[in-house]
C-alpha cells in the first residue's frame, strides 16, 4: 500500500488521532486527498469548486497549533467535503443553480463556522441537484456526478457529490442536506454511512433554503464512528436559527463506540417492501435485521399506516415551501441577471432571469407550490397535506412505544443508470420513499451500508429512525451492524468497490 492510498483510506478517527500525535501532518493528509481528487474528479464529478489554497493553508495552521502543544478535538486536520448549499465566506456558492453561478457570500453558514472551529480543513463545495430538488444530481446546472461504483450510474440525490466525493476516497467526511433523504438515498446507493439529525439539531443559519420546515444538515462517512464525531461537532443550539432546539446533543459518539444492542427494540415497518423493490435490497434488508437480532437486540413489525401517503404530503408541503423561499432569486439581490440593459422594467429582469436561471425541476416545484398554495386550492393541497403530516408525525409516536427505533430499507432499489429517471418525474419521486416520513416528522434518521445486491452488486442501505432528539440510538444500530457485517465479510464495504479509472485507491 503506497503513503497515499493509506493516507485516502484511513478513516477519519484515525486520521486525526494520527495528526495529533504528529506521526502524519495534516498537510501531507490534504495533499493526499487533493491528489485523488485530481486523478479521479473528471470521471466522478463529485467537486464543483476545490479551495486547494486555503485548505493548505488551514492545514498548516492546524500542524502548527498541535506542533505548539494545544490540544484539539478528535478531527482537528481532518479534510471534508461540503455540498455547495452551505454558505462558506469568499468560496462561490451555487446551490447548483445557474440563478446563482457567480454570487460569492460574505459570511459562512454556522455549520462551516463550526467545522473551522473543530479543525476540519474545507477541500471545496460537492455537486448537487438544483437547489437540492432531486434524486440523481441530474438536475444540477453544472452536469451531473457519477456514482464510484459504476460511473454510468448516479450517486443518488440531492447530495450526490458529497456521497461520490466520499465513496469515491477523495474525502473521509463529507457535509449533506436532507429534505426528504438527500443524505440518505446517496449514502445508500454509494455504500456510505449518511444521517439526518432531528429537525432543530443542526443548525440551518447560512444553509440555502429548499423547504425549511423539512431542510436539514448532517454527516456523510464512510464508518459510523466517523459520521458520529462529525455529527458531534455540527450538532448544538444556534440562536442564529430560529427552529434550533435547545437541548443537549446526545451522546452519538459513545453511541458508535459502544454498538451495544442488546435488548434493544427494533421495529422493522411492514409498509416497506414489495412491489417495486429490487431483490437485492430486499434480501439485505432482511439479513441486517437478523445481524442486529443475533447481536442481542428484539426484532418486532410495526405498522405505520400514514406512510404510503408520506411521498405525496410532501409533494405539497415542499413545492409550496419551494414556491415562497426561491422567491427571493430576482435578478436584483444574488448571482445571474438578465435582460439589464438600461430600458427594461424591473418585472422584465425578472421574467428573463428567472427564466433563464432556473432549471426544469425548479420551475416545476415553484409552479406546483404556487398553485398548492393558491386561494381556493389552500385547503384542498396544502391544508390536507399537513393534517396528513400530523397523522404520519403520530404513526412514529405510536410506533415508538413498541420499539426504541424503525428500520427498514433506505431505498427501495440500488443506484440507477444516469438518464434512466429524467424523463420520468414520479420515478425519479419515489427513490425517497422510504427516507420522505422521517423528514415529515422530525425525527432522526440514518443509512447504513449492508451489503451488495447480488443481480447487480451495487451496495445497499439499511435505514434506522429513531424518536426525536435520540439520534444515539441510530448510531447505536449502525455500529452493532457494522461489526457484525464486518466480522461476515471480512472487511469494509467500501473494500470492495471496483477500482476507479484513473485511481490510485489499490485494494
Ligand atoms: N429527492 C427529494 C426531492 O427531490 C429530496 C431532496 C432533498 O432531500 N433535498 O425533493
Amino acid at each position: 500500500m503506497s503513503d497515499i492510498t493509506s493516507l485516502i483510506t484511513a478513516t477519519a478517527a484515525e486520521l486525526g488521532q494520527r495528526i495529533a500525535a504528529r506521526e502524519i501532518s495534516s498537510v501531507e493528509v490534504v495533499r493526499a486527498h487533493l491528489d485523488q481528487i485530481t486523478a479521479t474528479d473528471e470521471a466522478v464529478h463529485a467537486f464543483l469548486v476545490v479551495d486547494t489554497e486555503r485548505a493548505l493553508a488551514q492545514a498548516a495552521a492546524v500542524d502548527a497549533r498541535i506542533a505548539a502543544g494545544e490540544r484539539l478535538g478528535p478531527l482537528a486536520g481532518v479534510p471534508i467535503a461540503v455540498k455547495d448549499l452551505l454558505c462558506y465566506e469568499g468560496l462561490p456558492t451555487t446551490a447548483g443553480s445557474r440563478i446563482l453561478e457567480g454570487w460569492v457570500p460574505p459570511y459562512s453558514s454556522t455549520v462551516v463556522r463550526r467545522l473551522n472551529d473543530a479543525g476540519l480543513v474545507i477541500l471545496g463545495k460537492t455537486n448537487l441537484d438544483e437547489f437540492a430538488m432531486g434524486s440523481s444530481t441530474e438536475t444540477s446546472g453544472y452536469g451531473p456526478t457519477h456514482n464510484p461504483w459504476d460511473l454510468t450510474r448516479t450517486p443518488g440525490g440531492s447530495g450526490g457529490g458529497s456521497a461520490a466525493a466520499v465513496s469515491a476516497y477523495q474525502a473521509p467526511l463529507a457535509i449533506g442536506t436532507d429534505t426528504g433523504g438527500s443524505i440518505r438515498q446517496p449514502a445508500a446507493v454509494t455504500g456510505s454511512v449518511g444521517a439526518k439529525p432531528t429537525y432543530g439539531m443542526v443548525s440551518r443559519y447560512g444553509i440555502i433554503a429548499m423547504a425549511s420546515s423539512l431542510d436539514q444538515a448532517g454527516p456523510v462517512a464512510r464508518t459510523t464512528l466517523d459520521a458520529a464525531l462529525l455529527h458531534q461537532v455540527i450538532a448544538g443550539h444556534d440562536p442564529l436559527d430560529s427552529t434550533s432546539i435547545n437541548a443537549a446533543v446526545a451522546d452519538v459518539v459513545g453511541a458508535a463506540r459502544s454498538g451495544d444492542v442488546k435488548g434493544l427494540r427494533i421495529g422493522l415497518v411492514t409498509e416497506f417492501g414489495g412491489e417495486g423493490y429490487a431483490p437485492g435490497v430486499e434480501l439485505r434488508t432482511r439479513e441486517a435485521v437478523t445481524a442486529l437480532s443475533a447481536a442481542g437486540a428484539e426484532v418486532v413489525e410495526v405498522s405505520c399506516p400514514h406512510f404510503v401517503h408520506a411521498l405525496a404530503t410532501y409533494y405539497l408541503i415542499m413545492p409550496a415551501e419551494v414556491s415562497s423561499n426561491l422567491a427571493r432569486y430576482d435578478g436584483m439581490r444574488y448571482g445571474l441577471r438578465v435582460g439589464d440593459d438600461g430600458d427594461n422594467a424591473v418585472e422584465t429582469v425578472m421574467r428573463l432571469t428567472r427564466g433563464k436561471g432556473f432549471g426544469t425541476e425548479a420551475k416545476r416545484r415553484i409552479i406546483l407550490g404556487t398553485y398548492a398554495l393558491s386561494a381556493g386550492y389552500y385547503d384542498a393541497f396544502y391544508g390536507s397535506a399537513q393534517k396528513m403530516r400530523t397523522l404520519i408525525a403520530r404513526d412514529f409516536t405510536a410506533a415508538f412505544e413498541q420499539c426504541d427505533v424503525l428500520v427498514s430499507p433506505a431505498t427501495p432499489t440500488t443506484a440507477f443508470r444516469l438518464g434512466e429517471r429524467v424523463a420520468d418525474p414520479m420515478a425519479m419521486y419515489k427513490s425517497d420513499l422510504c427516507t420522505i416520513p422521517a423528514n415529515l416528522a422530525g425525527v432522526g434518521a440514518a443509512s447504513f451500508p449492508c451489503g451488495l445486491a447480488p443481480e447487480d452488486g451495487l451496495p445497499v442501505g439499511f435505514q434506522v429512525m429513531s424518536p426525536a432528539l435520540a439520534d444515539d440510538r441510530l448510531y447505536l444500530v449502525g455500529a452493532a451492524l457494522e461489526r457484525e457485517l464486518t466480522a461476515k465479510w471480512g472487511g469494509r464495504l467500501l473494500d470492495q468497490a471496483p477500482l476507479l479509472p484513473g485511481t490510485k485507491v489499490v485494494r
